[in-house]
């Protein structure tokens, strides 16, 4: 192998993994995973593939440990979102590299991390490095659907492959400055997806007599604007509460939490605010599919995130007394995902404060939690593993970010893709020294 820099290893390996096509669905991640294998295995590092359908496999690579440490996993998700080429300025699988940044699907969420997690592994195999307990690193299909093919199923089907103490995964990363300081948010907790549904009933007839009906699409337009009207009591979850106390100096009380995070500026108030409290979001509505019949029944799904540790049986005798006892309706939870937290107080927030100090001095690594959710929770259900998503970015503003992920001109500046590879090379020496 020729002689390279580490930065142009990753830059080549993450424009090569973007010109694999893994809109998912379908996904066919078996091709990301095949190149990630062959150049992995060209490094000396074991690879194996784990595929609950053939062209959907999931890879996990490994250096063993010496003994007695822990085992450490980096991992990373190969399917991306749809990216439609009529949007973009580039075509969106090209992993072209301009001015110093690569573009493509993927570039930010998240094949720049897998190209990352397999440059580390690769360079410490090279080096010789030999940790004291396993350094793992895991490509896994599926994070975007959900279908069950990706890390969910590895836990159930190998969770041998995939058990782990410690895990570093998407979800934070970014550097923001409040004041005159910056701050690094590493995150370590989600809320949890929780949708319901509420059926409405009434009695169809013809719309030119609405008298002689009953409309459940009028009497749901009530439980919607209820419910969204509806503002829960705020409560200050551990990760805020760091959050706060690092950036204030002191924990507010979780009434004034917001009102301090505004203070601050933008970037702390859109970090809280939904971090407080459960949501409840109504984002889809059916009821009659002819414009002139009366419908006889109405179906709204609420998006509802609760707070770790929340349960839904706890939540819904609040959510039945917000939408009152007037219009009969029936509620059906859809799902429960996620909603786990891990403990701050571990060696690899350690490692993440030391790689803070060390690249940006004065600055401050600083927790939150996910609003949405990422794959961290099946590892945490699973195997109670302390994992993190953080993956540090640092050239391209934060805003941005948020505007180019799942959207088009996805792209990374090969500054962050490096020090993104930087810090994962520094988890595994300070987690497995
Ligand atoms: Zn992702």
């Amino acid at each position: 192998m020729a002689v390279t820099s580490l930065r142009a290893e990753a830059t080549d390996l993450l424009a090569r993994l973007i010109r694999v096509d893994t809109t998912n669905p379908p996904g066919n991640e078996t091709a990301a995973a095949e190149l990630l294998r062959e150049y992995l295995e060209a490094n000396g590092v074991a690879c194996e593939l784990y595929a609950r359908t053939p062209e959907r496999a999931n890879l996990v690579a490994r250096i063993s440990g010496t003994g007695g440490g822990p085992s450490l996993l980096l991992l990373g998700h190969t399917d991306v979102v749809l990216a439609d080429p009529d949007e973009w300025s580039v075509p969106p699988f090209s992993g072209e590299v301009r001015d110093g940044e690569v573009w493509g699907r993927g570039a930010l969420d998240m094949k720049s991390q897998v190209a990352a997690s397999a440059v580390a592994i690769a360079s410490l195999a090279r080096e010789g490095f030999e940790p004291s307990g396993d350094l793992v690193f895991a490509a896994t299909a599926d994070e975007e659907v959900g279908a069950g093919f990706g890390l969910e199923w590895l836990c159930e089907a190998h969770p041998d492959a995939v058990r782990c103490d410690y895990a570093i995964n998407e979800g934070a990363g970014d550097r923001i400055v409040l004041g005159d300081r910056a701050y690094w948010i590493c995150s370590a907790a989600e809320k949890m997806s929780s949708p319901f549904r509420i059926r409405v009933h009434g009695r169809s007839g013809h719309a030119s007599m609405p008298g002689i009906a009953d409309n459940a699409l009028v009497k749901a337009a009530r439980l919607i604007e209820r419910i969204s009207a509806y503002r829960p009591e705020p409560q200050l979850q551990p990760e805020v509460e760091g959050f706060l106390r690092a950036v204030l100096g002191e924990a507010p009380s979780a009434g004034q939490a917001l009102d301090r995070a505004r203070a601050l500026g933008r970037a702390a108030a859109e970090i809280v605010e939904p971090l407080l409290a459960p949501t409840f979001a109504p984002t889809m509505i059916t009821a009659s599919q002819k414009r002139n019949v009366i419908p006889a029944l109405c179906e709204v799904v609420v998006d509802c995130r609760l707070l770790p540790g929340q349960h839904q049986k706890a939540v819904e005798p609040v959510v039945r007394a917000v939408l009152g006892g007037d219009v009969e309706y029936e509620l059906e939870w859809m799902e429960a995902h996620g909603g786990t937290r891990s403990p701050l107080d571990t060696p690899l927030w350690s490692a993440v404060e030391s790689f803070v100090e060390e690249r940006d001095p004065g600055a401050k690594a600083v927790p939150t939690c996910v609003a949405g959710f990422t794959d961290s929770h099946w590892l945490r259900e699973a195997f109670g593993t302390v994992a993190y998503g953080f993956f540090p970015t640092r050239t391209m503003p934060v805003e941005v970010i948020a505007q180019l992920i799942h959207s088009a001109d996805e792209r990374i500046p090969v500054d962050d893709l490096e020090l993104g590879l930087d810090w994962l090379r520094h988890a595994a020496h300070t987690l497995l020294a």
